[in-house]
Parts: C-alpha cells; structure tokens; sequence
C-alpha cells in the first residue's frame, strides 16, 4: 500500500463555532484566530494505492459555488485537488474510488465540477470513480435538518447518484475495501465513516471530523456543529482510549499544521503525545 497526501487548499471557519463550548481564551492558544475570529484549517485528503485500486478518501470544497459562497471561507494557498493529484502522479481518471467520510461540503465538494459555469451543468471529476457514501448518511444529508442545511449542498451531491456513480457501503457488512475497515460514528453527523488500515506495520486512522486537529483532543474540544455533541464525547473518549493503547496513528484532515499525531494517556485524560509527517513513518 502507498500513500500520497492531497492538499486541497486552506479555508477558514469561526473559531467559536469550530470549539463548542471551549471559551476562546483557551482554544486560541492552539489554534490562534485572525481579526474576524476566524481560524484557519487545512483539506487534507488522503490517496491510498493498494493494488488494482486508487482510492480517494474526501475531495475538499472544490470551486463550482458562486464569489459570495467563497467570500465567507476565504479558500486559500498554493495546493488544490488536481494540482495534489498532478504532483502525486495521477490523473483524476485514475481514480477507481472516491470515499466521503461525510457529505458536508469541505468533504466532498471537490468530486463535482461544472462543465460550464453559465448553465451550471455538472460533471464528475472522476469519471471513473464509484462514489462512496452510506444510506443512511445520504438520507440524512439530502434530506437535511435545518442546522446542517447550509452544510449539505445539492449541487455536491445530486450528480453523484445522477450519474450511476454512488454506492453505499454497509455497516452491517465488511468494508468494500479489503484491508480497511470503517468506523461509524455517529456524533458529528449521522454515520461519518472513518478509515481504519495498516500502513508500514502502525494502525492508522483518517479521523475526518471526530478529531479535525490536535486543538481538539481534550474531550469538550467539540465542534459546536456537531448534532449531536454528548454523543461525540463518547466516541472521542472510546476511540482516542484505544488510539492511547495501541499507538494508533491519528491522521488529521483539518489541522492546519500537523498532518498526523499520537495522543497518550495522562492524568488530566487523553493528550497529546507527538505529531509528525506522513513521510516520517
Ligand atoms: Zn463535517
């Protein structure tokens, strides 16, 4: 198996909403806010070759909203998906999967372009890719709630299943990628999917949005988006445990600088242990 790192680009998220109810005063020694309080985080997605197979674990935000959509994340830096892709050696043909842990639209905005911005018709930017959600979480994100509403966007996700290309993974049955389990929590939204795999003997786990950076490692570091947060709590506490047991490699998409971390048991609970590259292990 190889891996190959994804940067989709920076963007920027009110700090207040990205810690809960964590006062700024502490989350800011972390993560430090900018004059409109807002934080910077990275989309770090994540490329695995394993095989026959190329698969793509989520996409960043891609490019198809309008200037006053990007006016309020403020999409920055020098990498986007093709250009990862490109530096990686791939062409988004070659894509054979492309997995979402969730649907929100800093996950999966990227799968989908216009083929022309006036009459906004839309392709995939995959073409050869199968599209990976849940049923559940397609139920639940196209039907959306009105706190996630402005998260799940229709133009993200209807060309999935209007082009044949979505399928579902099954919680109940194994994953549909020999050799990589998947995680189903349930406290950010419902049934995120988390990657879970052995690379160069550690166990490595994509943590998406139950762990977005190293700032969000202390249990009530919880995002005051999540639906459901006392549920996050419960399965931060019962993931980042075992990740402490057992040397888990935590891989973070959000965290503007680390792109991996441990963490360790310690009496104040579950902290920090190191961070480092992907390229270091
Ligand atoms: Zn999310």
């Amino acid at each position: 198996m190889d891996l190959h790192i994804i940067n989709c680009g920076f963007f920027k998220l009110d700090g207040g909403a990205m810690f809960g109810v964590v006062p700024k005063s502490l989350w800011q020694r972390t993560n430090p806010a900018d004059e409109n309080n807002l934080c910077t985080w990275a989309t770090r997605c994540l490329l695995i070759e394993d095989g026959n197979r190329l698969i793509l674990i989520d996409n960043g935000i891609g490019n198809k909203q309008d200037a006053k959509f990007f006016s309020h994340y403020y999409l920055h830096g020098n990498d986007s998906l093709h250009g990862s892709l490109k530096k990686a050696g791939f062409d988004p043909s070659d894509v054979t999967d492309m997995f979402l842990t969730h649907l929100h639209f800093d996950h999966c905005g990227g799968g989908v372009e216009y083929k022309n911005r006036d009459n906004k018709e839309p392709r995939l930017v995959f073409p050869e890719a199968r599209y990976w959600s849940n049923r559940e979480h397609w139920q639940w994100a196209t039907a959306p709630n009105a706190r996630e509403k402005a998260s799940f966007l229709k133009e993200n996700l209807l060309p999935m299943q209007e082009s044949g290309h979505l399928h579902f993974a099954d919680p109940e049955e194994d994953s549909p990628f020999p050799g990589i389990e998947l995680l189903y929590v349930n406290g950010h939204t419902e049934k995120q999917m988390l990657p879970k795999f052995t690379y160069k003997g550690r166990t490595v786990v994509y943590m998406a949005d139950l762990l977005p950076s190293t700032g969000h490692i202390p249990l009530p570091y919880v995002m005051g988006y999540d639906t459901r947060p006392l549920l996050t709590l419960e399965e931060k506490e019962r993931i980042l445990k075992q990740a402490a047991d057992e040397h888990w490699v935590l891989f973070l998409e959000h965290d503007p600088v680390n792109e991996c971390c441990t963490v360790k048991h310690t009496e104040k609970g579950v902290r920090l242990d190191s961070t480092f590259s992907l390229s270091d292990l």
